[in-house]
């Protein structure tokens, strides 16, 4: 019996024995820090433990910012950001790799010194450039770098429109805009629907490999809460489920499947933008069907 006053936390008639269960699947997240938690390697950790994955992160940026936007941000050394990759995959076996905000191409060419080495990890590459917010998080030479270094390695490349045509420049047809990603050698390409044709009341993604269109996937528009942190729990959804052995095509479904859902059940922590809530199972926030 417990004394009164010192609550049981464990029934003390059973065995405390530690339960030897099987690791789940790893999933690495190379990306900056956002301190408000809405997105970058903070929303990526949610990401990874709502889908039962085990999350290893290595920092490219430290950033300053809030829920309205980014004040400043700063890149790690190269050197640093290496290391930390190397040690991570040197140690587990990693199932899948997402790699968001780099922040400087001496950063973007680190990362893809390292992958070089792990051709058979799948990595999903979020070209992140900017905030929800519009402040820059990359410097000039990323977007140079990027497609050089960073693109060949890229299993699956997730820009939205924005972001597709800053690295394409002069191109607005989306599927001449993924032709030449995938001419830079991504395999997949999923361009992002979300911040275009506002006023449509369906938003669409579009996935091409090989300047084919594979497949769309269409939801509702939710109302437009600035939402701070969908690409990064797009972009680690989708590597949660290749790293669950899912081959591309489901992946990229599940992987907006869960953002919708997510962005269906955001709330807003502080003064600005919304964040999906990865974790919607809980608290019953997840809507019946
Ligand atoms: N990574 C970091 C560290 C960020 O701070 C942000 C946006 O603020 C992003 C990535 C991109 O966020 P989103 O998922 O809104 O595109």
């Amino acid at each position: 019996m417990a004394e009164e006053g010192s609550p049981l936390i464990y029934p003390a008639n059973q065995a405390a024995d530690v339960l030897h269960t099987i690791a789940p699947p790893t999933v690495l997240t190379i990306a900056g820090s956002d301190p408000s938690g809405g997105a970058g390697l903070q929303a990526d950790l949610a990401t990874i433990a709502a889908f039962g994955c085990h999350g290893a992160a290595a920092v490219t940026a430290i950033t300053v910012q809030d829920t309205r936007n980014v004040h400043s941000f700063r890149a790690v050394a190269p050197g640093e950001l290496a290391d930390q990759i190397r040690a991570v995959l040197a140690d587990i076996p990693v199932a899948a790799i997402k790699v968001g905000m780099l922040g400087s191409g001496e950063n973007a060419r680190a990362v893809a010194d390292v992958l070089a080495d792990h051709p058979d990890v799948p990595a999903v590459v979020d070209p992140v450039l900017a905030a929800e917010g519009g402040g820059s998080l990359a410097q000039e030479d990323l977007v140079e770098v990027l497609r050089g270094t960073l693109f060949p390695r890229a299993s699956l490349l997730t820009p939205n429109h924005d972001e597709a045509r800053r690295l394409v420049p002069g191109e607005t047809v989306d599927s001449a805009l993924a032709d030449e990603l995938l001419r830079n050698g991504a395999h997949y390409v999923l361009l992002k629907g979300g911040h275009r044709e506002r006023e449509d009341r369906v938003v669409t993604d579009r996935l091409y490999t090989f300047g084919q269109e594979e497949a769309s996937f269409s939801h509702p528009r939710l109302p437009d809460r600035g939402y701070h942190g969908s690409g990064c729990t797009l972009s680690t959804a989708v590597a949660c489920a290749l790293a669950d052995g899912r081959d591309m095509l489901e992946a990229v479904r599940t992987g907006i499947d869960f953002t919708f859902r997510a962005l269906r059940a955001s709330y807003t922590p502080g003064r600005g933008q919304a964040v999906p809530n990865r974790l919607f199972h809980w608290r019953g926030w997840e809507m019946e069907e």
